[in-house]
């Protein structure tokens, strides 16, 4: 669960900076990345850049608990 969010989360990414370098924009607007906590029911989200998940990604899954 947490491996497929997190592969939605990362074609997310790309997606983004492809679309940032297609209209030329210097900064990319806040994706809502899912939380990768892996529990079914859970439908939260984290606000950020792909660049701000890459940071996130490397301290590991990226979850969005107890802040939401
Ligand atoms: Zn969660």
């Amino acid at each position: 669960m947490s491996r497929q969010r997190q592969y939605e989360n990362l074609a997310a990414g790309r997606q983004g900076r492809l679309w940032q370098a297609d209209r030329g924009l210097a900064e990319l607007p806040p994706n809502p990345f899912a939380c990768e906590c892996g529990s079914p029911g859970c439908a939260c989200t984290w606000p950020g850049t792909p660049d701000e998940y890459d940071v996130r990604r490397g301290e590991g899954w990226l979850t969005t608990h107890p802040a939401c």
